[in-house]
């Protein structure tokens, strides 16, 4: 028996088996899974060349060490194998376009599709190292990126352990919506974990115990049947004097279903990135369309609150490359990426417009730090809107518009921005970073990153007043409003609902 630590404290609270996953920060992990997918597909790909000499000269490219070697550059730049082939794809065809051949130009479809290929391969199911965990694992790994967590059956493990992250580092988010603990930045778990042995993950401790005596598990036993027996956030809810709603997030239309059957009143935070993340190209009008009116359908009478594309940064997307971001969360990201790119954001404002006409939904524009941004989003909204009129296609306006409130200026312009929309959201995580200077990623600077600090609190308070003085809606949807005792504090500060990951 030993334990390990990390500064980042939780509420997560575990007991299992580990199951180590790959390890996506070394070069040689990394390799072996891009290697496997790369040899997938050229194993497909020479049955298919007996066939169709367009195969053939597929192969050629995938055999070919520049495609290879592009991967493993964008791959060692940080990026994860998904987005690297990605990139890689997109900096292949631009060399071949520039060139004044038309043979070559033509080839630039074949690289997109062998690329095409192998992202299927890496996000498929039939290479997933993840089909061997069982109900009541605990996965260990250095990180966990969104791109992973969608190769895992999330009913089955019961823990994350990770070296990298913080609290709200998106497997943290991921996890409790599925009601899985998770614990980040245990350094070394990694390499003094083996597969098979027994694991105790205390949160609150920020300890995780490996291989446990009798007497230790018998004690965590205990405390596990003690939890599962405390108030959860719907209880808290439904104990308050004051009238506050429960909502879900939500990452895919199965959480949704999920939230609503659990008793959510709707859905405050719908993260529409997680459609875009692994997706290359992007996702067009048409299959955004049907996934939103999916999800409208899915709340049945309930608003359905859609955060448009929230990418950069921590969530980086296969099909839209953000280069030269020294400092990426506070680079092009949320907003500023929609903004940049119109056509993309246009995409998807007219997918969300078609799919109104199910009638409950709400439009919530992420990052938001200046009222320009807001007033352009608007704009926008309207010129789709106008457009989608035009050429006939049936189309309705959103119940309401609202923005996430997690830049501290949003927070010092919270009665102008008040003006301009009818409801805040205020994204804690965020929020948090901002304020206090304090990557949410980062578990050096864990013991920094407190949702709880008074300062976090003040701009919380500021918000909720300035949005009581203008009526308009107030709700968090940060990771805050999923943790029992800082969901108690929140109500009596006067939000009016509470989106939680779990309830
Ligand atoms: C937040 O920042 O609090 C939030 C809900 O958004 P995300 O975690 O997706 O950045
Ligand atoms: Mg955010």
């Amino acid at each position: 028996m030993f334990t390990l630590t990390t500064s980042v404290r939780c509420d997560a609270l575990a007991m299992g088996n580990a199951f180590l996953a790959g390890r996506p920060e070394n070069s040689s992990g990394r390799a072996s899974s891009l290697t496997t997918a790369l040899e997938k597909v050229g194993e497909d790909l020479k049955l298919l060349a007996e066939k169709n000499d367009i195969f053939a000269a597929q192969l050629e490219i995938l055999q070919d060490p520049l495609l290879e070697d592009t991967i493993k550059e964008f791959i060692d730049s940080g990026q994860n194998e998904v987005a690297a082939v990605g990139s890689a794809s997109a900096a292949i065809v631009s060399e071949f376009e520039a060139i004044d051949d038309e043979y070559l130009k033509a080839r630039g479809d074949d690289v997109r599709d062998v690329c095409k290929r192998i992202t299927q391969c890496l996000t498929g199911s039939s290479n997933n190292d993840f089909n061997d965990v069982r109900e009541g694992d605990i996965i260990v790994a250095e990180e966990l990126l969104p791109s992973d967590t969608a190769l895992i059956d999330l009913s089955l493990p019961s823990g994350f352990i990770t070296s990298k992250g913080s609290i709200t580092s998106h497997v943290c988010i991921i996890a409790r919506q599925h009601s899985i603990s998770a614990i980040t930045g245990v350094k070394d778990c990694y390499s003094l974990i083996h597969n098979g042995d027994t694991l105790i993950i205390d949160g609150s401790k920020g300890i995780v115990i490996v291989n446990p005596d009798g007497q230790t598990i018998r004690q965590y036993q205990d405390i596990l049947k003690r939890r599962s027996a405390s108030p959860c956030i719907a209880e808290l809810i439904r104990s308050s004097s004051r009238k506050v709603k429960l909502m879900g997030n939500a990452g895919n239309l199965e959480d949704i279903h999920k939230a609503i059957s659990d008793g959510a009143e709707g859905i405050g935070l719908f993260r529409t990135e997680f459609i875009f993340l692994s997706s290359n190209p992007l996702p067009d009008e048409e299959e955004q369309y049907s996934i939103y009116l999916q999800a409208a359908y899915a709340c049945r009478n309930y608003p359905l609150t859609i955060r448009t594309m929230d990418i950069g940064a921590d969530k980086p997307v296969a099909g839209l490359e953000i280069k030269g971001q020294e400092n990426p969360f506070l680079g092009l990201r949320g907003i500023r990426v929609s903004l940049q790119y119109e056509d993309i954001f246009k995409t998807q404002l007219r997918a969300i417009l078609r799919a109104s006409v199910a009638g409950n939904i709400r439009v919530m524009f992420p990052m938001i730090s200046s009222i320009e941004e807001i007033r352009r989003c608007k704009v926008l909204l309207d010129i789709c809107f106008d457009e989608l009129n035009k050429e006939g296609i049936p189309c309705s306006y959103p119940q309401s518009i609202g923005i996430m409130v997690e830049t501290p200026a949003s927070v010092l312009m919270a009665d102008e921005f008040a003006e301009e929309v009818s409801f805040f959201s205020i994204g804690t995580n965020d929020l948090t970073q901002y304020i206090l200077a304090a990557d949410r990623g980062n578990s050096s600077v864990a013991t920094l990153y407190n949702s709880s600090d008074p300062a976090v609190l003040k701009a919380i308070q500021i918000t909720i007043d300035a949005a009581r003085r203008h009526n308009i809606e107030i709700c968090v949807c940060g990771e805050m409003a999923s943790d029992p005792s800082c969901a108690k504090l929140l109500i009596s500060m006067g939000i009016d609902s509470l989106s939680c990951s779990s309830f």
